[in-house]
């Protein structure tokens, strides 16, 4: 991985972590908020139970009260004479109405002398409250006050714990007659309120104001209860607070934070790679197109059609054309006419993975001809055109010429060579014939050398120049319609002699066959020639070479079969190209230029026909040519 793009992926998983650690922040502070929420609206839950629980305790307490204050009202009617068979009744009724009173208690000149019930309670009965130190400082200040006061709780002498309401009576004369003391009973009081409570799921504590013995709790909610001169702490706590951990709704949370960091990360990324992907496309586009302008042969775009879409400088250089008089043009306007057909086959056979190569004549500003070779290829879609093809143009005139040079040099060469290499061979000849007398024993072997040496000379001299001649168009091929067998049988007859070199025998297999072609007598001789002659130098000492007539519907084929070595499956291909031989010994041990099978080729394709082998190395080789029958001879088979 580069530098570069290890940098963009820390830089991503960076920001990607960003994200996920900002929408967390975001995830933690609204469970905050959702919990302070919830908080409070436990609290306000809180608040209106307790609100109810005061509400329960403060009307159990002022109905009793209430009982009380009624008996205050009873004493200064009866101007303080207390008739105690007239009064049990009446406290026996208010002792049953009031449902948390423990006992009622009247004090004249502040000694308990009635009390209901009795029972239970004697030990109070005459109690004079004077005598009580740590009663009677708060029993002065309610007698002074002249109002009636509760305290408590506090701890009753009958056992449990009470509150006690003090009434101070005074008469019509504003003397003061003494109190009446009801004791409420708070355990069941407080009982009966924390039953209350715990139905509304609260817990509820009550405590007179000012003592802390209360310890403070975590969501406990403090009221005050005052009632007449009391002052009590109602402390409420729920009863079941609720767990806040919010693990769900956390995971949840975070987990979105998550899949959606990680989607950002991801979106964040693609466009980043999608950007750099279009900055590497433009960068090599442009890299592309300067080449392309730059490049030192034509280059053209153009259409499936061939219309020309861009044209580098090198192309408007070899047409001396500005870009505007080619642009939107078919190339084949810049072509001869002859040549139109072709251009276009060749245009709409280009295929991707072919070999889309072909020559072309293109004519310049001035009207000049320039042979071209053109290589094409399918670029695909570009700047909107579908299909653009790209054309490299090469301009063929200088490699022309080279060949033309090449050509005139090699024949001049091989011209000026024949002649005096004809006269030493002729001489040779004559010498080692004995012509011009015997020749000296020790001389013999040297002048046979020369001989045959001059003689591979002139062949490979004699292949040349047919080689140029061929490929310059100057080797005339007449066509005559002749009988095929008797030219069979005189190349037979003439390679015999070579072959006897070899130890091989040439044999023409029969029947004959009565077949014509159109051919050129001498060039089919040659053809024949090479490949019996090839057939016979690759052949092993004592073997055959058979050459056989096989008659299609409209063409026979003729074989040279041999039974040498065969030739390697790596050469095949190169077999019938010009200089080619499978071992570069073979010229020096068996002759030959390579030359022979390019020549035969073009020969026979000149003949209308066509060569080919089939060989499987170490099994022999079959060399063949087809050509087409000529219809006299047709009508003699059917004859
Ligand atoms: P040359 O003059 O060297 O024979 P050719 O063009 O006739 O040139 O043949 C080219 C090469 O093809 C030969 O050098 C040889 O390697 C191979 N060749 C041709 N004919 C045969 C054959 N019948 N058997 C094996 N190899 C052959």
């Amino acid at each position: 991985m580069s530098d570069h793009s290890s940098r963009r992926l820390i830089m991503g998983m960076l920001s990607s972590l960003a994200m996920l650690l900002i929408l967390g922040l975001g995830v933690e502070l609204l469970l905050r908020q959702y919990s302070l929420r919830q908080h409070e609206l436990e609290q306000q839950r809180l608040l209106a139970h307790a609100y109810e629980v005061r509400a329960v305790l403060l009307a159990e307490l002022n109905a009793t009260l209430h009982l009380a204050t009624g008996l205050a009202s009873y004493i200064p009617a009866k101007q303080g004479r207390i008739d105690e068979a007239e009064l049990q009744p009446w406290l026996r009724g208010l002792f049953e109405q009031g449902r948390h009173i423990r006992n009622i208690g009247l004090a004249p000149g502040n000694r308990i002398d009635f009390l209901y019930p009795l029972a239970g309670n004697e030990s109070a009965l005459g109690l004079y409250y004077p005598d009580i130190d740590a009663q009677w400082p708060a029993i002065q200040r309610v007698i002074a006050s002249r109002k009636p006061h509760l305290v408590g709780p506090l701890s009753l002498l009958q056992g449990g714990q009470g509150l006690i309401y003090r009434v101070p009576v005074y008469l019509n004369d504003q003397s003061y007659w003494g109190l009446i003391s009801t004791v409420i009973d708070f355990d069941q009081l407080a009982a009966e309120v924390e039953s209350i409570a715990r139905k509304r799921g609260i817990a509820v504590t009550i405590t007179p104001a000012g003592q802390t013995t209360i310890p403070a709790k975590q969501d406990a909610l403090d009221l005050s209860v005052s009632l007449a001169g009391a002052q009590w702490q109602l402390q409420a706590t729920p009863l079941n607070p609720a767990k806040k951990t919010f693990t769900g709704l956390r995971m949840l949370g975070w987990g979105l934070a998550f899949t959606v960091a990680g989607l950002i990360g991801f979106a964040l990324h693609t466009q980043q790679r999608r950007a750099n992907l279009l900055l590497a496309l433009n960068q090599s586009q442009r890299d592309f197109l300067q080449a392309f302008e730059l490049a030192p042969q034509g280059m053209v775009l153009m259409t499936a059609e061939g219309g020309l879409l861009v044209v580098n400088q090198a192309f408007c250089r070899l047409l001396q054309l500005p870009p505007e008089q080619l642009l939107h043009r078919p190339l084949h306007s810049f072509c001869p006419p002859a040549e139109h057909e072709a251009l276009s086959a060749h245009v709409s056979a280009i295929r991707p993975g072919h070999n889309n190569s072909w020559f072309l004549t293109l004519v310049d500003a001035q009207h000049l001809q320039i042979p071209v070779e053109c290589s094409a290829a399918i670029l695909g879609s570009l700047g909107g055109a579908d299909e653009v093809r790209i054309l490299h143009v090469q301009d063929m005139r200088e490699r022309l010429r080279l060949q033309r040079l090449q050509s005139e040099f090699t024949a001049s060469v091989s011209h000026e060579l024949r002649t005096p290499l004809t006269a030493i061979a002729g001489a040779l000849g004559l010498i080692n014939g004995g012509v011009l007398g015997e020749v000296p024993h020790a001389m013999q072997q040297l002048l046979q050398i020369a001989h045959a040496n001059s003689l591979r000379l002139q062949a490979l001299i004699d292949d040349l120049l047919d080689m140029e001649k061929l490929m310059a168009g100057k080797i005339r091929v007449e066509l005559r319609d002749q009988w095929l067998w008797p030219l069979l049988e005189e190349a037979v007859a003439h390679n015999q002699p070579y072959a006897d070199q070899y130890q091989v025998l040439l044999h023409l297999v029969g029947p004959p066959c009565s077949v014509r072609v159109a051919v050129d007598e001498q060039r089919l001789a040659q053809v024949l020639a090479n490949l019996l002659s090839n057939a016979a130098k690759f052949s092993p000492p004592g073997a055959r070479v058979s050459l056989l007539v096989e008659e299609h519907a409209d063409q026979v084929r003729v074989s040279v079969q041999d039974q040498g070595a065969g030739i390697d499956d790596d050469f095949k291909a190169r077999i019938f190209s010009k200089f080619s031989q499978a071992d570069a010994s073979d010229s020096r041990q068996k002759g030959g230029t390579g030359l022979g099978l390019a020549i035969s080729k073009e020969l026979l394709e000149r003949m209308h026909g066509r060569i080919g082998f089939d060989s499987v190395k170490g099994q022999g080789s079959t060399f063949w040519f087809e050509l087409p029958l000529h219809a006299t001879s047709t009508q003699r088979a059917n004859l």
